[in-house]
């Protein structure tokens, strides 16, 4: 199976939960601009030469990928990043305040968890370190970055406009459905994160690409609407799944 094309400009090209490539990688996405292309996250390095056999194999050269984004530094967003950093030559970039954690393995990255689940890998250098609000230039489209901690505190969202409809990369911060990530992990902040998630619907996105579980091709602000009813509900409901209305 190769990569999916989602959207004129967007394929997902990994995924363990799609059977695209190794079972533990995060969704792995692509963003065609043109004349170059961005991923966005990199899965947790099981797979790396699968996910970019998907991408030539809907036409796009791994070659032209310039940047590779990380949404966040959890293994399974980032154990990927030093093959394809060798494969493509593409510059990295993350938030600032994980860019060392990604390069020196630290303990933000659950890296015991991947040693523990076979896999192997070594830090990555962050070339590009971002803080938020950046644009960033993928051949002849912009993604723009917005800061949303939480989930852990150098997390980044992913902003793309495909003429006049918002699409979101949300990394683990938000889902589809009003799924919650990882909480309580080290350099978790549930009032951060809720109030990245409030960012998120005042940017009232139309269509969802998170880091895990299903992807939504339009009505994203419900699903943001539900996540954000949920994460400040008395603790019964948050912990209860919630019926989608
Ligand atoms: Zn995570
Ligand atoms: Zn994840």
């Amino acid at each position: 199976m190769s990569a999916l094309r989602l959207t004129e400009r967007v394929y997902l090209v990994g995924g363990g939960a799609y059977g695209l490539s190794d079972y533990g990688d995060c969704n792995i996405y692509l963003i065609d601009g043109g004349d170059a292309l961005a991923l966005i996250d990199a899965g947790g390095g099981g797979d790396v030469k699968r996910v970019l056999r998907n991408i030539r194999e809907v036409g796009l050269n791994p070659g032209d990928i310039e940047l590779l984004i990380l949404t966040h530094c959890h293994f399974d967003h980032i154990g990927g990043a030093g093959g394809i950093k060798r494969e493509t030559g593409c510059s990295v970039a993350a938030h600032e305040a994980e860019a060392g954690e990604i390069e020196r393995l630290g303990p933000l990255t659950l890296y015991e968890m991947a040693k523990a689940r076979g896999l192997e890998f070594e830090g990555v250098k962050v070339d590009v370190r971002l803080r938020g609000d950046e644009r960033l230039e993928v051949g002849e489209v912009e993604v723009e970055v917005v800061h949303t901690p939480g989930h852990t505190p150098g997390g980044v969202s992913l902003l793309l406009r495909e003429d006049d409809t918002l699409d979101l990369f949300t990394g683990d911060t938000a889902s589809a459905q009003g799924r919650l990530g990882w909480i309580n992990g080290p350099g978790c902040d549930l009032e951060e994160w809720k109030r990245s998630i409030k960012r998120m619907v005042e940017l009232q996105p139309d269509r969802l690409f998170p880091g895990h579980g299903v992807f939504v091709l339009s009505g994203a602000l419900d699903h943001l609407k539900l996540l954000d009813e949920k994460m400040n509900a008395p603790w019964i409901n948050i912990v209860t799944t919630a019926d989608f209305r």
